[in-house]
Order: structure tokens, then sequence, then C-alpha cells
């Protein structure tokens, strides 16, 4: 042991040897990562995992310690190839931007903007003007305020118009969102409190109206995204419960979660109202992701009755819930293409995922398996098999939409191995197991990735 202590490398031989490989990677990075090696060979020759002093030539290991240290200088946040088939992937970063919307946020990185500056005036301007008329333009409404996300959109509505007197509830939209988005934490944080009213699976205009009383500040709807009550059970429709409100002299309002403003029902989802809808049905204040169905960026959308938005401006807690100019510049950019539907479906990510046609996929997985079993001939074989995609996000959770999924069915390995191997692939590809198969659905992979997802898989396959 005191021979292979003695052959152990100094860390200023194992640091010349990796600076020649990395000549941009900092003193102090290369330094640490050399010292902890250095520390993870001694601890091998003490374990007697090392017994060999030629294993400790620095030739020998520069190569583990070549991939620490390419390792700590990749980024933490990188791309991923969605195989899944979940369009809005909450874990994979929900929806992917469209191209006029990376080009907006690279303008806004790149130079000054005139965020809060009005170019009319030369003055102060507000940056919730931005985006507040396409808004009002898209839905109807007459208003608009944007924040941080749509659990910060809900706390900033209920502080503003429920804080210290009570919302009330339905028992069956009590719902937990992922991510620990609780309806009644929100509201014990806002200030507000809850009044339930009904059971789980039943509520009617009746318990909404006996619930009322002269706390009552708001009459509150909640979707229950991921989430369905089947069998026997009712709820009073948003529509009604406006009118109640509207009876009382109280505001309406609507968490529809993931909203939209686009009508899908021509391609068989249904289920979701769009914003519009929801504004003309009376509802006086409605919030929703702009990075759910929408397709924009992470953001929380407030469109509804001026006297209410207008209060919801002059709350202290939009300061702390603001959005930043990345995010204004994405959502406007999305925004705008929403002008023209037709090019909105085209141009923006989840639109055009949600709506591609069963026809166009089933063609577009049998390109993609004959390409992929042509490069992973001998290692696996390649098939097609129809199945359901998802819209993620809490969105229409009961319509699965028709797919063709890719299988690859590994020879020598197992497929759970080769989702794992997967998963430290540059980029990694995140799929579905089933049983000795791994499959791909051609609905989040289009064609601008299937290069990746082949040279993913050949890594994996060790190619
Ligand atoms: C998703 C969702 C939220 C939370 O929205 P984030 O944008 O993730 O903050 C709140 N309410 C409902 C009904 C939702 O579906």
């Amino acid at each position: 042991m005191k021979e292979l202590f003695r052959s152990l490398p100094s860390v200023e031989a194992l640091l010349r040897a990796a600076r020649n490989i990395f000549a941009d990677v900092p003193h102090t990075v290369l330094a640490d990562a050399c010292r902890k090696f250095q520390d993870t060979l001694r601890e091998e020759i003490r374990t007697g995992a090392v017994t060999d002093p030629a294993d400790l030539d620095v030739k020998i290991i520069l190569p583990r310690l070549a991939h620490i240290i390419s390792d700590s200088e990749r980024p933490n946040l990188r791309r991923v190839i969605n195989g899944a088939g979940v369009v809005v992937h909450t874990n994979l970063g929900r929806s992917v931007l469209a191209e006029e919307a990376r080009q907006a946020v690279l303008l806004a990185a790149s130079g000054y903007t005139n965020l809060e500056f009005d170019l009319e005036t030369g003055e102060r301007g507000s940056r919730t003007s931005l985006v507040e008329g396409l808004l009002c333009e898209l839905t109807g409404a007459e208003a608009a305020v944007v924040v941080n996300n749509n659990a910060s959109a809900v706390l900033l509505l209920l502080d503003t118009l429920c804080k210290g007197g009570e919302a009330v509830l339905s028992r069956g939209q009590l719902v937990e969102i992922g991510g620990s988005f609780r309806i009644p934490d929100v509201m014990a944080r806002s200030g507000a409190a809850l009044r339930e009213v009904g059971t789980t699976n039943r509520t009617h205009l009746s318990d909404y109206e006996e619930a009322l009383n002269e706390s009552t500040r708001a009459v509150l709807w909640v979707h229950p995204s991921n989430y369905r009550v089947i069998g026997f059970h009712s709820s009073v429709p948003p529509e009604e419960l406006a009118a109640l409100a509207h009876a009382h002299g109280l505001p309406m309002l609507e968490d529809l979660g993931s909203g939209s403003l686009f009508d899908f029902s021509a391609w068989g989802l249904h289920d979701e109202p769009a914003v519009p809808e929801v504004i003309k049905a009376g509802i006086d204040v409605v919030t929703f992701s702009g990075d759910k169905v929408l397709g924009g960026p992470q953001a929380g959308i407030i469109v509804g009755k001026k006297e209410y938005i207008d209060r919801m401006k002059k709350n202290q807690l939009l300061r702390a819930l603001r959005c930043d100019k990345l995010t204004l510049a994405a959502l406007e950019a999305t925004l705008r293409l929403y002008r023209d539907p037709e090019r909105a479906r085209k141009a923006i990510p989840t639109l055009r995922r949600m709506t591609a046609l069963p026809a166009e996929l089933e063609a577009r997985a049998g390109e993609l398996a004959a390409r992929l079993g042509q490069t992973l001939s001998g290692h696996a074989e390649c098939g097609l098999k129809a199945d359901f995609s998802r819209v993620g996000g809490g969105a229409f959770p009961e319509q699965g939409m028709p797919t063709t999924l890719v299988c690859i069915r590994p020879s020598r390995i197992t497929a759970s191995e080769l989702r794992e191997r997967l998963l430290s692939s540059d980029p990694p590809l995140v799929g579905r197991l089933d049983r000795d198969m791994f499959q791909i659905d051609p609905r989040t992979v289009e064609e601008d990735e299937y290069a990746l997802a082949e040279s993913s898989l050949k890594q994996a396959f060790g190619i």
C-alpha cells in the first residue's frame, strides 16, 4: 500500500494534464476537481479498489478526471428531448416557445428596452400596458394584468378582492394542482376566508345562496384541472353562479388554470372553455397560465372588468409578483400570433402538437421508426403501435389524443436499462416504458429533433 501511495500522482501533475485538455476552465475549478479526484484515488487505495501502481499512471486515470471536469462544466439546465407525448409536460418545462417569441426574448435580452418608458411622452411608463391591449383584444375583457405565474395570479386576485372577508367555493373544487398548489392554502395566504359549500360530488345553487352573508366578497370557481368527479355528481355552471353573485353585488371569479385562446373543438378536444367564452358568460375576473395550453412563457394572466383589475394594479403585492421583460417579450410575441388563429396554430408548438392529425403522426412515426431501425440495426428492433398522447398541464385530462408510437425493443439490454442510459445521453431522451419496449411519441418530437433523438439513442447503445 505504501508503494501505491508513493505512486499517487500529485495535484500539480493532475492539474498539468487537465490543463492540456481544458484550456478555458478557470484555475480554481480545475484545481478543486484535481484535489477531489486525488482524494478519491487515495480512498480507492485504502479500500483495495486499486492494487497495481501502474493503474495510477496519469495517462491511465486522465479520462476519469476529464469526465469529472466536463460534468462540472455542463450547464445544469439542459435541453431534453420529450418523447413522452405529454405536450404541456410540467417537469420538462411546459410549453416550447414559438420562433417569434424566441426572437423577441433575444431582442429584449440584447439591449435596453422601453419596459417602463413611455416613448410618446419620454416619461415613466407601465410594463403591464405592453400586453394589456392585446389581451383585451383577444379575450374581449375590459382590462388585464400579468404576473409571474397563475399561482401568483390567484394570490393577487384573492388578496385584492377578498382579504378580510369570505370567498365562497364548492367543496368539489378544493383542489391541489401539481407542485403543491392547494387552493385552501393559497386562500389562507391571501387573508381571505374560505367558505366551503356543497359536497365533494354535488353542489347546488341553493348551497351557494345560503352561504352568502355580509362578509362575502366574491364567488369563486376553480377549474379542477387534472381531476374529475364522475358518476353521481352535479355542479353549478359558472354563468349561473355569476348571475347569483351579481344579484348580490358580488364579483364572480374563475381560476381557469389552463386557459386557451384557441378553439380546439374541431380537433376533438372539448370540455375546456376558451377564455373569450368565459368572459362572454359574464365572469368578472379570470386567471390562467401563460405556459399551459396558451403555449407562451410562464406567466399568470388576469383578465376581466376594469374596476377589479384596476384595484389589482394598485395592490403593493403586484410589485413582488410582476414578471420580467423576457417573459413580457415572449408573451407579447405569442399573443400577436393569436390575431390570426391559423397562424397561431402552426407557429406555436403547443398548438401545433395538440392539433397534429393522427394520419400525420402515423406517417411521421413510420419515418422515424425506419430511420432508427437502420441506425440501431443489431442492437434493437423498431416498430409502431397505436396509442394516445396527453395534453398535460391539467388540461383536458380525460381526453387522450390518438397517436402512433415508435417502439424500440433492445436486444441485449432491458428496456428499463435503455431508459436509464438515455437519461445520461446528450441530450437526454425521455420516453415511455411499456414492458420490453421503450417508446417515443412523435407528437412531441418533431422532424427538427429526429437527429438529436437518434444521436441520444446511438450514445445509449454505444454505437
Ligand atoms: C396550473 C394551475 C394553477 C397554477 O398555475 P401556475 O401557472 O403553475 O402557477 C392554478 N390553478 C389551476 C386551476 C391550475 O390548473
